[in-house]
């Protein structure tokens, strides 16, 4: 790991010089953070787990035309992405009310929302990651309106896809959060989805049990993390069992 320049270090994740000008190399760690980095801990194989399934769900999405940051995996906690100018902007989608939406509402969780409801937050860990609106966005600059129209209209295409794609395998695609970046290709900007599509930041629960498949069992204590993890990735037919570089079809859930 000390054979590259480190360029910057998440909370989950860490961003090598890559090979050629315009790519970077993404590491996933195991290290896990809640509720603004009050809580911290490990999650053995969450980096694994996550680069495979992030892997996996880009690939998926650029399949339909969604522009996206990853090239491709190159080992079992490291993908090549593209070099983009992250947007300070996270996208949250939801469907059914959980997490900061049913204390912000007081609506119980679970309750399965009129329409799918697109939030932002702008990213500052000093702030706690406040919620703002368009207005703030494009009368602070942190994105163009025409940036903003992109982000909303791949943020909601991400979520109708990948609604669908859990659903086959037997999850309700509860809430998810994604970042954008922006992309130079000769004169020409596009906005491009980024960062990674995990458990870390989706809400996944299983549709017969309601049972919790993503962060929230470390943010709440319910144990069985990783495992969890793995459940996601055996039903996206992604495990290594599966074999290497093998990409078998989701399991249909009846
Ligand atoms: N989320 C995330 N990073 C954040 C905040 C939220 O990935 O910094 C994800 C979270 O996993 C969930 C969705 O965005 O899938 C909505 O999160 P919420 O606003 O309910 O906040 P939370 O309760 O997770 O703090």
């Amino acid at each position: 790991m000390t054979r590259r320049r480190r360029i910057y270090e998440g909370k989950a994740k860490i961003l090598f010089e890559g090979p050629e000008p315009g790519t970077l190399v993404q590491y996933f760690k195991d290290d896990a953070t809640a509720f603004n980095a009050q809580k911290k801990g490990t999650i053995t194989g969450k980096g694994v787990l996550n680069n495979r399934i992030s892997e996996y769900l880009m690939m998926k999405l650029g399949e339909i035309g969604i522009p996206t940051h990853f090239v491709r995996r190159l080992n079992m906690r490291e993908q090549l992405i593209r070099e983009v100018e992250i947007i300070p902007i996270e996208v949250v989608v939801r469907n059914v009310a959980a997490g900061s939406l049913t204390k912000r509402f007081g609506i119980p969780e679970g309750t399965q929302l009129p329409r799918s409801i697109v939030e932002y937050y702008y990213k500052s860990d000093e702030l706690g990651d406040p919620m703002v609106s368009e207005e703030h966005i494009t009368a602070f600059g942190w994105a163009a309106p025409q940036d903003l129209d992109d982000m909303l209209a791949l943020a909601l295409r991400v979520n109708d896809y990948l609604s669908g794609l859990f659903l086959g395998i037997g999850l309700r695609l509860v809430d998810f959060k994604v970042e954008f970046g922006r992309l130079w290709e000769n004169e020409e900007m596009r906005i491009v989805l980024a960062d990674e599509i995990s458990p870390d930041n989706c809400r996944l629960w299983d549709v017969k049990t309601n049972e919790k498949l993503d962060k929230d069992r470390f943010r709440q204590d319910l144990g069985n993390v990783a495992e969890a993890y793995q459940e996601v990735a055996r039903r996206l037919g992604i495990l290594p069992e599966a074999g290497p570089g093998d990409h078998a079809a989701p399991k249909l859930v009846q």
